[in-house]
C-alpha cells in the first residue's frame, strides 16, 4: 500500500511532519514563516485557495508544484496571469469546480499552459452540455498541451484496460488521500467536511458502495462502474447520471478510436520492415 497524502491547512505543518502533504494556504507568504527547506521534501503540491496578485517570485516556497484553486470563476478568470511566470518553469495546475463560468477558465488555464482539474460535484444537465463541450476541446484542440483532469487520466485507464477509477483519479480515495479539516478532523476530502463518516475511512469506499448496490439499481446496471465506482451518487443518492454516462462514452469511444489508429500504425510498421 502506497503511504497516505494529507491535505492540511498550513499551520498544522508541525504536526504532520515527515508525511506526504498537500498544504493549503490563503496566502503563499503564511507558508514563508512556517516552512524549512526540509519541509519542502515531503510536500507533494501547495494548494492555493485565494488567487490573487503576489509577489511570487520572493516566495520561499517558488518552484513547488502549486495547484490553484478557483472558487469565483468570473472573479479568478484574470488573476490566471499573474501565475504564468511560475509555470514556465514549474507545475501549475488549476482546480476548477463545474459551476457557471467554469468553461472560460478551461479555455484561458489550457491557453496559458496549465493544466486543468475539474471538480465535477453531481453536474446538472447545463453544467454536463458544458463538460462535453469541454471533453471535445480538450480531445480535438491540437493547441491543448497539458491534461484536463478527469477526462485524460480516465481516457488513458480505459485505454489501457487499467483498474483505476474516479475516487483515485479525483484525490479521494481514502486508501491514498486524507483531507485535515480546518479544525483537525481526519476524513476523505473537501467534500465529506462536517460529514459524520465511519472511523474506519479505509472501508468507507467499499461500504458505501455495497449499500449502493443494494439500494442504488443504477449502479448496478451501469457499463462504467468499473471506472466511476459510484463516484457520482455522494453525497446525493437520488443524483440521475444520464449525463455522466454520456462522457464517460465519450472517452470509452475515443480510447477505442486511439486502439484503431494504434493498431493500423503498428500494422503498417510491421509491413514496411518486411
Ligand atoms: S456513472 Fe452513475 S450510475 Fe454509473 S457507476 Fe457512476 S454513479 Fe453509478
Amino acid at each position: 500500500m502506497l503511504p497516505l497524502i494529507y491535505n492540511i491547512p498550513a499551520p498544522m505543518i508541525e504536526t504532520y511532519k515527515g508525511r506526504n502533504l498537500i498544504v493549503r494556504t490563503d496566502d503563499l507568504s503564511e507558508l514563508n514563516k512556517s516552512f524549512t527547506p526540509e519541509d519542502l521534501k515531503n510536500i507533494v503540491y501547495i494548494q492555493l485557495l485565494t488567487l490573487k496578485d503576489t509577489e511570487l517570485l520572493k516566495s520561499q516556497v517558488y518552484g513547488t508544484p502549486l495547484d490553484l484553486v478557483v472558487s469565483d470563476p468570473v472573479r479568478d478568470l484574470p488573476r490566471l496571469y499573474t501565475y504564468t511566470q511560475w509555470a514556465k518553469t514549474y507545475p501549475v495546475r488549476i482546480s476548477v469546480p463545474v459551476i457557471p463560468g467554469f468553461i472560460k477558465i478551461v479555455k484561458l488555464a489550457a491557453a496559458l499552459n496549465f493544466a486543468v482539474n475539474l471538480i465535477p460535484g453531481q453536474p446538472g444537465p447545463q453544467r454536463i452540455e458544458e463538460m462535453m463541450q469541454v471533453l471535445n476541446f480538450y480531445l480535438r484542440q491540437s493547441t491543448v498541451s497539458q491534461p484536463v483532469e478527469f477526462f485524460h487520466t480516465m481516457l488513458f485507464a480505459i485505454f489501457n484496460d487499467e483498474p483505476l477509477n474516479m475516487w483515485t483519479v479525483c484525490e479521494e480515495n481514502p486508501l491514498q488521500y486524507r483531507y485535515i479539516t480546518d479544525q483537525g478532523q481526519e476524513t476523505i476530502s473537501a467534500r465529506f467536511t462536517g460529514i459524520k463518516l465511519p472511523e474506519d475511512l479505509n472501508a468507507f469506499k467499499d461500504t458505501f458502495i455495497k449499500r449502493l448496490r443494494d439500494e442504488a439499481p443504477e449502479c448496478n446496471n451501469c457499463e462504467f462502474l468499473a471506472n466511476c465506482d459510484a463516484y457520482f451518487k455522494w453525497p446525493n443518492r437520488e443524483f440521475r447520471c444520464d449525463g455522466v454516462r454520456m462522457l464517460f462514452k465519450m472517452l470509452q469511444e475515443t480510447a477505442a478510436e486511439l486502439k484503431r489508429d494504434y493498431v493500423a500504425s503498428a500494422d503498417a510498421m510491421e509491413k514496411r520492415s518486411l
